[in-house]
């Protein structure tokens, strides 16, 4: 496999935070990315080379742009596959593989996947509809507590529902769904992998995810995650051997349970740059979105070394505000040292709406954990309009 070229015109599905930040990567090395999504005034629409207006989701749109570009990559999993699988036939080159984006999109077929080849998951039963599931917890073959999500088109925390008694039932989703246990977590881990054509890989330390209790949403990541013995190693090797058993270009973004037993399961992986990498754009040598430019174009990755401990928090969206963006008490949280501020431009302000990110590089993972409350207390993201 030759090496891939600069001059490849790269194009991406999807124009949120995720593909502003790609097009800002490629910036640097001279890379025009073009995007596809509904709206110009998205977070990528100032950063793109070309702007595509259209519905991801739909055959045409993504067919159509498709033919546009020499690669082709996403941001988001929920993309329409046919078209993919269309364009690869026809010669694009298509990062993920659309028939492992199928598999992936599908939380159902990637339990199965896993359990196929062996790797570790919590056990998990499909629920077609409903109904079906409705049923099965009338007969006891379901019982609280346990964890509902959708199958499909689910994305920070929508689509599942933690059950821990009957009490909980109201929150069930009315969807084609899986259960799985409650699972007692340890801790929250992330590994983000990925490998070019040419058959090279390489691993980002692994991280720590802290979630927001109700929302199910990463609220802090530690890097590098507190981990005892060979663990970063085990999860390391973990993720080459995801990888490979996927056998796709790009990048895998895993998310693992540590058990109060000390097991390791696979929760779910995105085949794309994610949140929990955000923090390599100031912490490792390499970021996760030029490395994933890197890897779908077939160019030599990265090093994904770290060049300084960090913790990143997501900048949300303050609860019952809800309507045009304003920022507050950003000029004194400018102040605090090492810490990198990415606000994505979103116009529109909702709870819990990932707005930005802030990294904050320390030697000291508890100074940096500090700052990160610090900034968490003082800057709010916040509208004249409220709900209640
Ligand atoms: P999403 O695709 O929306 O991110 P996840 O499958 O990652 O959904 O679940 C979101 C969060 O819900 C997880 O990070 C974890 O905190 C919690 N969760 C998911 N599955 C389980 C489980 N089986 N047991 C306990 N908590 C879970």
């Amino acid at each position: 496999m030759s090496v891939g070229s600069l001059t490849k015109k790269l194009g991406v599905l999807g124009g949120g935070q995720l593909g502003r930040m790609m097009c800002l990567a490629g910036a640097n090395m001279d890379i025009a990315i073009d995007i596809l999504d509904k709206d110009i005034q998205f977070p990528a629409g100032r950063f793109a080379n070309r702007f595509v207006e259209g519905d991801f989701k739909n055959y045409e749109d993504v067919y159509a742009f498709g033919k546009t570009v020499d690669v082709l990559t996403i941001e988001i999993e929920h993309v329409n596959t046919e078209a993919l699988h269309q364009l690869k036939l026809e010669g694009i080159i298509v990062h993920p593989d659309p028939s492992k984006l199928d598999i992936i999109k599908d939380k159902g077929l990637q339990k199965q996947f896993y359990e196929s080849k062996g790797l570790p998951t919590s056990p998990f039963a499909i629920y077609d509809d409903f109904i079906a599931l409705k049923k099965a917890i009338q007969t006891n073959e379901v019982v609280a507590p346990f964890v509902q999500k959708a199958r499909t088109a689910g994305y920070d925390g929508r689509g599942v529902a933690v059950i821990k008694s009957s009490e909980d039932y109201h929150k069930l989703l009315e969807v084609p769904s899986i259960i799985e246990p409650l699972v007692a977590i340890e801790k929250e881990l992330a590994v983000i992998v990925s490998r070019n054509a040419s058959g090279e890989i390489a691993v980002f330390p692994t991280v720590e995810m802290e979630f927001l209790p109700d929302a199910n949403l990463v609220n802090t990541l530690i890097c590098p995650a507190r981990l005892e013995g060979n663990l970063n190693r085990y999860l390391t090797n973990m993720a080459k051997e995801i990888m490979v058993a996927y056998d796709v270009c790009g990048m895998l973004a895993i998310e693992f349970f540590l058990t109060k037993s000390g097991d390791i399961l696979i929760n779910e992986v995105a085949p794309r740059t994610h949140n929990s990498g955000h923090h390599t754009i100031e912490s490792n040598l390499t970021s996760q979105f030029e490395q994933h430019i890197r890897s779908v174009m077939n160019l030599p990755l990265g090093s994904t070394k770290m060049k300084h401990p960090s913790v990143m928090i997501n900048l949300l969206g303050a609860p019952h505000h809800s309507g045009p963006v304003k920022y507050e008490g950003l000029e004194k949280c400018l102040k605090v040292e090492g810490a990198y501020f990415h606000l994505y431009g979103k116009k529109q302000t909702r709870p819990f709406r990932k707005m930005g990110h802030a990294t904050i590089l320390n030697n000291n993972l508890n100074t940096a954990m500090q700052n990160a409350n610090f900034i968490k207390e003082n800057f709010k993201i916040i509208s004249n309009k409220t709900v209640s």
